[in-house]
């Protein structure tokens, strides 16, 4: 008999000569403007803390008490005994921050998105989804056992037609609201009437959105005026803009209380630690207070647009913090993320399967915490990199 090993080792080494090898940098720091990796200090453009609150005084304030007052585990699933005071409070105030009735917590988005996905749809349903929707969405579409389509992305015809050509009864159409590899919107008002023509539910993922787009932070749906009859299924996750852990679905009574009753992937997992819930009630307090930091945002994203068409750096459009540079090479993406590094910018570089092949791309992040002068020194060494290598 092979050994597991002789085999896996087989498929480790084509993945490491197709350049596709993921190694892991460890973080010695808190995220922010300034990390330290693998022992070297840099500026971090890679995190998705858009809004800086990660290491914010104010959320490790509110964990550290709530740590205090409720102990560090949850000691349980949500239906068990894991339910606490906390979590209970912030459902509340998410319920109050998407403007839906209810709003319910998950421990990861991941897990979010697929037990929504699987509650909702069966045998004989049909799932349609955009191509570049985040992969959590993607597998939900292929766990629930319901015919699964996707369409080419934000291709509003291809899903049209997805949709007409089938007679399945129940049919969820399902988008990011904010692409998180591309950082384009997705065009929602479209993708409602596209959903309503033909009795359809629209399910979007927000997780890049929230805290972010909107004048108010509450994301896409606010960016879009977007309310609960066009938008009926919204999720959120808490690990980006809100700067802690976990996610949430908002929508309808009947909504949630399904998900309750039939969303394995919640029935089934340890509620999340009732300190991350406290801290992220002040998250949700300072997206409101300080809108300073989404004026940030966009003081930079064009101060980053605009420097680069100076120093001739081809970008994506992008309107979001998620500003892409499109390299096409496995292997150039990796020399350019290495030569950034060297000069002190940690930046993703990211290749397929997360992104379709010939499209690797450094993803560069930006947070309300960067100045513009950061981003100058970016685009100063992005530019040198990309001219090294030989690339545009
Ligand atoms: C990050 C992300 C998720 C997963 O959320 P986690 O809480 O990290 O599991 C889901 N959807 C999108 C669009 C994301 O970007």
């Amino acid at each position: 008999m092979v050994s597991p090993d002789a085999v896996l080792q087989l498929e480790l080494d084509t993945r490491h000569r197709q350049n596709r090898y993921r190694r892991r940098k460890t973080l010695q720091s808190p995220q922010g403007v300034e990390v330290l990796v693998n022992g070297k200090r840099c500026l971090g453009f890679s995190s998705n803390d858009y809004l800086g609150l990660a290491n914010h005084p104010a959320l490790i304030k509110s964990f550290q008490q709530a740590a205090n007052q409720y102990g560090v585990g949850s000691g349980a699933s949500h239906l068990v005994s894991g339910h606490g005071a906390e979590h209970q409070a912030l459902e509340e105030e998410l319920a109050a921050f998407t403007g839906r009735p209810r709003a319910l917590l998950f421990s990861t988005g991941y897990m979010a998105n697929v037990g929504v996905i699987r509650a909702l749809m069966g045998q004989g349903d049909l799932v349609v989804q955009d191509r570049l929707n985040h992969a959590s969405l993607l597998d939900g579409g292929f766990l629930c056992r319901a015919q699964f389509e996707r369409y080419p992305h934000a291709d509003l015809a291809a899903a049209q037609s997805l949709l007409a050509n089938n007679s399945a009864e129940r049919r969820l159409l399902v988008t990011d609201g904010v692409f998180s590899m591309d950082g384009d919107l997705a065009d929602l008002p479209a993708l409602a009437a596209t959903a309503d023509q033909n009795n359809a539910w629209l399910m979007v993922d927000d997780a890049h959105g929230f805290g972010v787009l909107g004048k108010t932070g509450r994301g896409i749906a606010e960016h879009f005026a977007m309310d609960i009859d066009s938008l009926p299924i919204l999720v959120g996750t808490l690990g980006k803009g809100f700067g802690t852990f976990g996610a949430f679905v908002a929508g309808s009574e009947a909504l949630i209380e399904s998900l309750i009753q039939f969303a394995r992937t919640y029935i089934y997992t340890t509620a999340l630690p009732p300190a991350v819930a406290a801290a992220t009630r002040t998250a949700l307090t300072l997206i409101d207070s300080e809108s300073w930091r989404r004026e940030k945002l966009q003081t930079l994203i064009a101060h980053f647009q605009q420097g680069a068409a100076e120093r001739g750096v081809a970008v994506m459009a992008s309107p979001t913090p998620i500003q892409p540079v499109l390299i096409g090479d496995d292997q150039q993406v990796i020399k350019i993320g290495e030569l950034l590094l060297e000069a002190g910018f940690w930046t993703g570089a990211i290749r397929p399967p997360t992104v379709p092949v010939g499209s690797a791309r450094l993803r560069i992040t930006l947070t309300a915490e960067h100045e513009t002068e950061h981003v100058d020194a970016l685009l100063d060494a992005l530019a040198g990199a990309l001219k090294s290598v030989g690339g545009t």
